[in-house]
This record gives C-alpha cells, sequence and structure tokens, in this order.
C-alpha cells in the first residue's frame, strides 16, 4: 500500500453471482484479485425479489459446476433466500475475497501508469484490470408513457412483494415477461381482479416428454446461441418456478379470469389504450411453444432416446374472448384499476465506471465481455456471449473466459520479468 492507496492485480466490482464466479476463475488462475461488494453477498437475491420468487430453473440447472444445492431435490425450484444462502456458501467454500459494505464511486484510467484508480467507501485502490459484476438488472425502468396521476399507485414490479402490499382494487400488470406474468397470477389466485398487458413473448414449456425445457434448450444448443434471431431482439421470456413448475398459458390465465389486453401504448384522461396485438402476441408465443415440442421430437427420433411420449402437450384451448374480441382501451377508475406495476425491465448503471468503454448511448462496447478500453471487463450481461450469460450457469462460463483473457494480458503485461 502506497501513500494508503490499495495496490490489487484486479477489482471486481459486485458479489452477485457474477463477482462469484470471476472470483472462483481468478483464484484457479492465481491472478491476485478482491471483490468489492456495496451491500451483502447476492443481495438481489436477498432483498430485491417478491417475497414468493423461486429460481426460474430447476436446482440440478440454476448453479455453479463447483457446488450443488444442499438440502434440494435436484428438480425443485429453490426459493430465492437458499439461492442467496447458497452464494454465501460459495464464497465461504471456494474463498471468495469479498469485502462487503464497500461501494465503489468511481474508477478512472489513471495518468503516466498502467490500470485505474478507484475510489471507494473504504479508501483509494489501483487496479491493473477491472471487472464491472454490477448486474444487468441495476435500476428498474418506468416507461415515460407512466400516467402522470397521484390517484394511482404506481411500482415497478422491483418493489413488488406481495399482495397485501397493494390498496384494495384491481391492478394492471405492465408487461408479461417472468416477472409480470408471475405477479399476476400471483395476485388473481389472491383474489384481485387482474389486467395483463401482454406484448411478444417465447413461452417454453415447462417440461416435454420428461425432460425441463432447460434441459431441452442445453441439448438443441438453444442456450448457446450468440443472438437472438433478427427481429426477436425484444422478446421477452415467460417462464417460472412456481407451484412447482408450470408452462406459461395465457389463454389458460384468461379462462382462470384474468384480463389480457395487448401492449399499452399510452394513458390519457384516466383512460388506457392498448395495441391490437393481443392476438398476435399470443399466437407467435404458441408458435414459439410448438416449435419448441417439433425440435424436442426430431432431437429424439434423431438420437433414438426413448422419453415418454406426451401428444397431449400440442393441444391449446380455443382463442378466448380477449382474443377475438379485444380491449384496446380501457377507462381506469370503471375499471377498478387502481394500481399499476410495471414489470418492464432494468437497466444498468455505470455512471461510477469512467472509462471509454461505451457508444455515444452509454452501452458498454465489449466482446464477450472484454470491453474496447483495455483492462475494463463486463460479465452478467444480457446477450454478453450467448443466451445464457444473464443466468446463474451462464455468467459461470463467461467468467471463466475472461479470466482466460486477464491471464493472456498479464502474460505480456509481465513477460519482461521472466528469467
Ligand atoms: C426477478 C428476477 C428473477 C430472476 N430469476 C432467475 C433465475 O431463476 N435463474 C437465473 O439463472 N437467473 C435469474 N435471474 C437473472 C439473474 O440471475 C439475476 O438477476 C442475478 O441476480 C444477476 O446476478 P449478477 O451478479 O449479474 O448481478 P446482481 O445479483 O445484481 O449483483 C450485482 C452486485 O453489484 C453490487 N454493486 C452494484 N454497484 C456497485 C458499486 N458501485 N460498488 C459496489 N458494489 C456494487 C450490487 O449491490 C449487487 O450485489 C433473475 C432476475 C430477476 C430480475
Amino acid at each position: 500500500m502506497k501513500n494508503n492507496i490499495q495496490e490489487i492485480d484486479t477489482l471486481i466490482v459486485g458479489a452477485g453471482q457474477a463477482g462469484i464466479a470471476m472470483s472462483e476463475h481468478l483464484t484457479r488462475q492465481q491472478v491476485p484479485h478482491l471483490v468489492l461488494e456495496k451491500n451483502r453477498v447476492a443481495e438481489a437475491w436477498r432483498t430485491r425479489r417478491w417475497d414468493s420468487l423461486v429460481a426460474n430453473g430447476p436446482a440440478w440447472h440454476d448453479r455453479f459446476p463447483g457446488m450443488e444445492f444442499p438440502n434440494a431435490h435436484p428438480d425443485s425450484f429453490v426459493k430465492k433466500e437458499s439461492v442467496a444462502d447458497y452464494f454465501e456458501a460459495y464464497v465461504e467454500k471456494f474463498e471468495v475475497p469479498v469485502r462487503t459494505g464497500v461501494e465503489v464511486y468511481n474508477v478512472t484510467q489513471t495518468k503516466g501508469v498502467s490500470g485505474f484508480n478507484v475510489e471507494t467507501s473504504a479508501g483509494t485502490f489501483h487496479a491493473q484490470r477491472v471487472v464491472s459484476a454490477t448486474g444487468a438488472f441495476q435500476t428498474p425502468i418506468i416507461p415515460a408513457i407512466a400516467p402522470n396521476d397521484d390517484t394511482l399507485h404506481q411500482i415497478h414490479s422491483a418493489s413488488y412483494r406481495n399482495p397485501d402490499q397493494l390498496p384494495d382494487g384491481a391492478i394492471m400488470v405492465v408487461g408479461a415477461g417472468s416477472s409480470g406474468v408471475q405477479i399476476a397470477e400471483e395476485l388473481l389466485q389472491s383474489g384481485r381482479e387482474v389486467y395483463l398487458s401482454v406484448g411478444p413473448h417465447d413461452r417454453p414449456p415447462r417440461s416435454y416428454r420428461g425432460r425441463d425445457f432447460v434441459w431441452w434448450l442445453g441439448v438443441l444448443g438453444l442456450w448457446d446461441i450468440a443472438a437472438n434471431e433478427p427481429g426477436k431482439e425484444h422478446v421477452t421470456i415467460a417462464v417460472s418456478g412456481a407451484q412447482g413448475g408450470k408452462t406459461i398459458d395465457f389463454r389458460q390465465l384468461s379462462k382462470a379470469g384474468m384480463n389480457l389486453v395487448g401492449r399499452t401504448e399510452s394513458f390519457e384522461n384516466g383512460r388506457a389504450y392498448f395495441a391490437n396485438d393481443l392476438g398476435t402476441n399470443i399466437r407467435g408465443g404458441d408458435a414459439n411453444y410448438l416449435s419448441l415440442l417439433d425440435r424436442a421430437d426430431e432431437y429424439i427420433a434423431k438420437n433414438g432416446l426413448d422419453l415418454p411420449e406426451e401428444p397431449e402437450a400440442r393441444s391449446l384451448l380455443d382463442d378466448p374472448a380477449c382474443m377475438t374480441n379485444p380491449t384496446l382501451e380501457l377507462d381506469l377508475e370503471e375499471a377498478g384499476i387502481n394500481t399499476i406495476i410495471w414489470a418492464t425491465g432494468y437497466s444498468n448503471d455505470y455512471e461510477w465506471l469512467q472509462v471509454d468503454a461505451f457508444d455515444e448511448k452509454g452501452k458498454p462496447q465489449h466482446h464477450r465481455g472484454v470491453s474496447k478500453a483495455p483492462g475494463i471487463y463486463f460479465l452478467g450481461l444480457p446477450w454478453l456471449s450467448r443466451r445464457g450469460s444473464t443466468f446463474i450457469w451462464g455468467v459461470w462460463h463467461d467468467a471463466k473466459y475472461i479470466a482466460d483473457q486477464i491471464v493472456i494480458q498479464r502474460q505480456y503485461q509481465f513477460y519482461p520479468e521472466h528469467p
């Protein structure tokens, strides 16, 4: 330590799954490093999710290769607290050098000497490399169309905890990805009147012919594709591990009493306006569902697998009235809606990372996490290298790649010191 500046080779910012995976791989490759976390290990799993949330994938799959979930059946969907406990146990098992309660305020390139100056709540660090593992789900996004109306209770899905937290009355959930659809169903089952605004989505079968969809996406190579098909970049995926895991089926939700509408376009004078696309969106989701069944059948036939037939998986319920006679506008007061939950996703927060690693829109510029600013790496971003990149098992493989790149750079950097 010089002048109270703490020297470190590689600094990892964030101790969620991304930071922990990064540390494991750097330890394996003997790269000196430190993880700084402003809250606690896996804080997002502990406090930034709704009460009943369980992992979207079964325990055998949604984990790191180095450790199984203790006390969980491999096919079960573990609760969010167990995911947080898992990562805490992982930190202990792999002796991850993490300092919690330390916030990174800013990272800047040092002048005239290699590396980065890192200002934190625990003083200044000088690091040769910085890995941003602060996650893709940092800042909740509420779109600009949200009505400016004090009589409405409006929250982002990140602030939703349980039905009792919401005032009496009907609820509109905007966004039908995994969060929106799970929250809407929980509210419906608690006896509330629910409106769900459904955009384009994929909805894989929870399981087919005896195998969970995570297995099918794995064997079919779909977790590993580098980018979504053109035109499907903004298509969300609606899956759920809730209630033991079941397929998301919008026709079934409608039958159960949920009011489905298309994409929310605007609000004016107490009325909400929806795109006339509910039928298209539900049929698109069905097509995605059926195409996975087709690919699974093909795979089974090609590889001679003995998995039970499941023809009933192909029968869909008839088009509900919300598809044939869609609601295109709604008087919120008449419908009794006094709460809107925006399940509309998150953006990143890189104010602390003041380096030339972004495009003009502030988007990280990188190839598989290696940024355009030498020495700066990103981890945990959607499609960092593949579809699986933001998920627990996917980030572990991305971290391995980044660790390899760091080792390669260190070999060049320390070349003159070789005997
Ligand atoms: C509702 C929801 C459900 C999900 N369910 C699943 C699932 O079932 N299975 C699955 O595989 N994935 C799931 N994901 C996706 C993903 O696995 C999680 O979002 C996961 O938490 C991402 O891990 P991460 O390490 O990239 O980021 P995070 O868990 O967000 O960790 C980033 C850490 O960085 C810290 N940090 C941020 N800024 C600073 C700073 N300046 N200084 C110091 N520390 C900082 C934060 O405190 C945080 O702890 C889900 C995501 C959401 C939103």
